[in-house]
C-alpha cells in the first residue's frame, strides 16, 4: 500500500522543499538531495505510485506517456540530452532487491559527466 508519508509525497504536497527543476499536469523534477555526479535530477509521478510496476498497472496510458515523455524534457532544460548535450542515465531502483529507498516512483537522471559503468558493486 502507497505510505502517504514518505518523503516525495511530502515533497509533492509543498510540506517539504525541493530545488525544482521541472513541472507539468504529470510529474514533478527536482535535484537529488544527494547527488551522485556533477548532475543528478529526480522525475517523479504527481500520482500516488509506489514502483515501476505498481505504476504500470494503475496509472492511465497519459500518466505513463506524460512521466516517459518528461525524461527528454527534464535532460534538455538541464543539456545533458543527447539532442543539446553528452547524454546521461537513468535509472528507476524497484523494490527490495533494487535498492528502492523511498516508496514513489521515482526515475535518477544522471550526467553532466561521464557517469562510468552501469554495475559497480562496491
Ligand atoms: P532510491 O534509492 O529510492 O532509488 O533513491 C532515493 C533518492 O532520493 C536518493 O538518491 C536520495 O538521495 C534522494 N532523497 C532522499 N530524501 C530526499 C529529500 O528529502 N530530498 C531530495 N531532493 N532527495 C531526497
Amino acid at each position: 500500500m502507497y505510505d502517504d508519508n514518505n518523503i516525495f509525497a511530502k515533497i509533492l504536497r509543498g510540506e517539504v522543499p525541493c530545488n525544482k527543476i521541472y513541472e507539468d499536469n504529470y510529474v514533478l523534477s527536482f535535484e537529488d538531495v544527494n547527488p551522485q555526479k556533477k548532475i543528478h535530477a529526480l522525475v517523479i509521478p504527481k500520482g500516488k505510485y509506489i514502483d515501476l510496476d505498481d505504476f504500470n498497472e494503475k496509472a492511465s496510458d497519459e500518466e505513463i506517456i506524460g512521466l516517459f515523455k518528461a525524461f527528454s524534457l527534464v535532460a534538455k532544460k538541464l543539456k545533458i540530452s543527447s539532442k543539446n548535450g553528452k547524454g546521461y542515465r537513468a535509472i528507476a531502483n524497484i523494490s527490495k532487491n533494487g535498492g528502492q529507498e523511498v516508496p514513489h516512483l521515482h526515475f535518477h537522471l544522471i550526467g553532466g559527466e561521464n557517469v562510468g559503468k552501469m554495475l559497480q558493486n562496491d
